[in-house]
């Protein structure tokens, strides 16, 4: 069977399915207090939504391919979608006995199927089965934040397919078995997807029904640049795609012969370019591909990989390990950018129907003066070491800079009267990801040291494009000539006032977009380890003053 999904991490993985399910038998009781219960009832109604609309698309798909009238399952899903047994008795069950959804839901599905199975009636014994099919969706849907897959117990050469895999899921997946992951859901730049590259793992996102189409074992070939996957390939097929991924590696290493080059263009404009990194562990990888820095470390993964908050020594630690095996570049740790589809345990977000737009980053950080001085004070302490910059995600506008520099001074006041040594002119930057902020930045610019877009953001609330929602992908553009034009005039405001300018979105490492990055004068280009080489080909080739009036007739005359 061949299917078609969006290519997220590029090479060719040859293996075996393993369906990562995360089962009843996986569910945790956990008590909700009183003032929760609306909102876990609102979270589970949220899930039936969502598989309302699964199916909705699935049925869609199937009618598409098969060309007839889809067969009757999709009318009893929706019947029992609404059916006042599974959905309300799972409701009455959460308020009444003050528990999460999953374990309501759980019980509650436990006890249909098998009333179901009971029954002497055949055609309803079967509906036990699709019944099972729809719960194991709701509750994928319920369980999307949670990770409770037992990876070293995953055999080797594993292709992960499941209906959705978080960042932390992908995290636990390079120092194990799997050699690739294929997802029902998904977009390209969603945080899951920019880990796969990172780590290096092919991957093929927004397979829809994947899923609930393969078995455990079944052979498997993910091709990570096309989002072609292929099960139970022929003969043939599987020498092909040898052939390609030999082609792959060997490409990637003859690239490696740049890495000691310097990345300057024809005519002697230079750019750095440096990685972003989710985990200390990606640091040899920066260093093996050339990396001229830490562009961008996402310090919230320290937090979503851990059951409790960090402390402030533990933070130290890792923020200062990262900095020494770095040396003498310079490394950019972001503050913590926890929220919307990175989630920690320990750390209760408030329900809301829209995460993307709310309680996220620093406006998180800023509800939690605790956690954050906590990190505050562990950054401060490693940037004694001497070439730590720290910058913060998701501002909005000035005054949020603002308070966060109040924290850092506390921050350093408390340190001082402990004796405990900092470097005062810690370098401190903002990044530009939310379109108030890149309009006002010369108010922004004025209070930081550099300033870093990050296109992911930007593209995705300058367009209106929900980064990780697949259904709307085909306009999430970053060629769009609203972001050029943002871009640019983020690089001219702040060259205005001195200040340097990178870009850390995935944008700076598209190789379609690196001429127009340079003509557009960006000062450094952060990304994927891997993609270091590749852009660095392409700057060495390439002429900046063509580049310059390149962008001056493509992205306006006004700028
Ligand atoms: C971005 O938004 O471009 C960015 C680099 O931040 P993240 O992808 O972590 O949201
Ligand atoms: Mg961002």
């Amino acid at each position: 069977m061949i299917f078609k999904g969006i290519p997220v991490s590029p090479g060719i993985a040859i293996g075996k399915v393993f369906v990562m399910e995360k089962e009843a038998k996986n569910i945790h009781k956990r008590s909700v207090p009183q003032n929760e219960i609306k909102s876990e009832v609102a979270r589970f109604r949220k899930a039936i939504v969502e598989t309302k609309r699964d199916i909705i698309e699935i049925e869609k798909k199937v009618k598409r391919e098969i060309g007839s009238k889809p067969s009757q399952i999709f009318e009893g899903y929706r019947m029992f979608l609404n059916d006042k047994v599974l959905i309300s008795e799972t409701e009455d069950i959460i308020r009444k006995q003050n528990v999460n959804a999953e374990f309501a839901f759980s019980m509650q599905l436990k006890k249909v199927i098998s009333d179901l199975s009971a029954l002497k009636n055949d055609y309803l014994k079967e509906r036990a089965r699709d019944i099972a099919e729809l719960g194991h969706r709701i509750m994928a849907h319920l369980l999307s934040c949670d990770d409770e897959i037992k990876w070293d117990e995953i055999p080797s050469d594993s292709v992960v397919v499941a209906h959705n895999i978080t960042p932390a899921d992908t995290t636990n997946m390079k120092s194990n078995a799997v050699i690739s992951f294929v997802t029902d859901v998904g977009g390209k730049t969603s945080h899951t997807a920019i880990l796969a590259r990172s780590l290096e793992i092919p991957a093929v996102t927004g397979l829809r029904n994947i899923s609930s189409n393969v078995r455990t074992g079944q052979p498997i070939i993910v091709d990570g640049a096309s989002g072609i996957v292929i099960t139970d390939p022929d003969e043939e097929t599987v020498i092909n795609y040898k052939r390609e991924r030999k082609k792959f590696l060997d490409e990637k290493n003859s690239l490696r012969r740049l890495i000691e080059m310097p990345t300057v263009t024809t005519d002697g404009r230079n750019i750095s370019l440096m990685a972003n990194i989710e985990i200390p562990e990606e640091i040899p990888t920066a260093l093996a591909y050339g990396a001229e820095g830490i562009g961008l470390y996402r310090s919230e993964y320290i937090f979503i990989n851990s059951d409790r908050l960090p402390t402030e020594d533990e933070q130290y630690e890792k923020y200062a390990s990262v900095c020494r095996k770095m040396l003498p570049h310079s490394v950019i740790i972001r503050t913590f950018d926890i929220g919307a589809d990175k989630m920690a345990k320990f750390i209760e977000l408030p329900e809301e129907p829209n995460p993307i737009m709310g309680t996220r980053a620093v406006r998180l950080s800023l509800k939690l003066p605790e956690v954050f001085k906590t990190q505050i004070r562990a950054l401060l302490r490693a940037s004694e070491i001497g070439n730590l910059k720290v910058m913060i995600p998701m501002i909005t506008n000035v005054l949020e800079i603002k308070k966060v520099k109040m924290l850092f001074e506390e921050a350093k006041r408390e340190l001082k009267d402990e004796g405990k040594p900092f470097n005062e002119n810690l370098p401190f930057g903002a990044m530009i990801e939310i379109p108030s902020a890149a309009l006002t930045v010369d108010l922004i610019a004025r209070e930081v040291d550099f300033l870093s877009i990050g296109t992911n953001d930007l593209i995705q609330y300058t367009l209106a494009v929900d980064r990780v929602n697949e259904n709307v992908g085909y306009l999430y553009e970053p060629m769009n000539l609203s972001i050029l034009r943002l871009i640019k005039w983020v690089v001219i405001v702040a060259h205005q006032l001195g200040k340097p300018v990178s870009m850390c979105g995935e944008m700076a490492s598209d190789p379609s977009f690196t001429k127009i990055l340079v003509g557009m004068d960006l000062d450094e280009l952060s990304m994927s380890s891997i993609a270091i080489p590749k852009i660095k080909k392409i700057i060495r080739t390439m002429r900046y003053k063509e580049a310059k009036e390149f962008v001056r007739d493509f992205v306006s005359p006004l700028v």
